[in-house]
């Protein structure tokens, strides 16, 4: 599990990538600049680990592209020590990058597979959220409500509600809404009953599954 200034190299190349196709935000660059994602893959793709694709991860998932978690990145506008709800762990990429950007995260995986190698995997590489919680992000998570920023990685058919409540005022919910394509839609909360919504481009996540597996 090295990380060597090859890697570091391939990282800056991508850097160049993401600042190429729009992402301005110094911080979520430095972030991401700091996260190895060779360690996040199979080693059968490490090859692949610094170009701006998404590669499968196990039980049939995804590790999201470069491009998308520094685009959701960028939206959620993350404050250091920021409270943000992540539903989706995966591989944990994204979650490391919310762990640069100084926020506290409490992450929610459905797959008992992802989420029990990710759990053990995060921490050995220096990497410790909050809580990483194996169940249904339909829910969010009540109990540690509410949240500066929430973040879904997957792709939602419609804005489940609990997730809308959880927010603070001020807060913001990033989610991919659609069934085959998805919309990266953002919703700011500026009041107790008042959201304000954009949609801000195409993008294609895997989907947002009901309960746990
Ligand atoms: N953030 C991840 C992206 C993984 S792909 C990364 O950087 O690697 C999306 C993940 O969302 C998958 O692991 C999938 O199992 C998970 N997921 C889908 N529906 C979910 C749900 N209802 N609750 C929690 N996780 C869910």
């Amino acid at each position: 599990m090295k990380d060597t200034h090859k890697h570091q190299g391939l990282r800056n190349q991508l850097l160049t990538i993401l600042s190429e196709k729009g992402i301005s935000d110094q911080k979520v660059l430095a972030a991401m600049g700091r996260v190895p994602r060779h360690l996040f893959m199979d080693s059968g793709f490490v090859d692949f680990a610094y170009q701006d694709k998404a590669f499968p991860i196990a039980a049939g998932q995804t590790i999201s592209q470069p491009y998308t978690v520094a685009f959701q990145s960028e939206l959620l506008r993350v404050q250091k020590n920021d409270k943000i709800l992540e539903i989706g762990t995966g591989s944990g990429y994204q979650t490391a990058v919310l762990l640069e950007l100084g926020a506290k995260v409490y992450t929610i995986e459905r797959q008992q597979e992802l989420y029990k190698k990710t759990h053990l995997f995060l921490p050995k590489i220096g990497y410790v959220p909050k809580k990483m919680i194996f169940g249904d992000g339909y829910k969010g998570l009540p109990e540690q409500a509410p949240f500066d920023g929430i973040l879904v990685t997957a792709g939602a058919p419609f804005v489940p509600k609990p997730l809308l409540a959880q927010l603070k005022i001020g807060g913001s919910l990033v989610i991919p809404l659609g069934e085959t394509v998805q919309t990266m839609t953002l919703f700011s909360r500026t009041g107790v009953k008042d959201f304000e919504k954009q949609s801000l481009g195409s993008f294609r996540f895997v989907p947002m599954l009901k309960e746990k597996s």
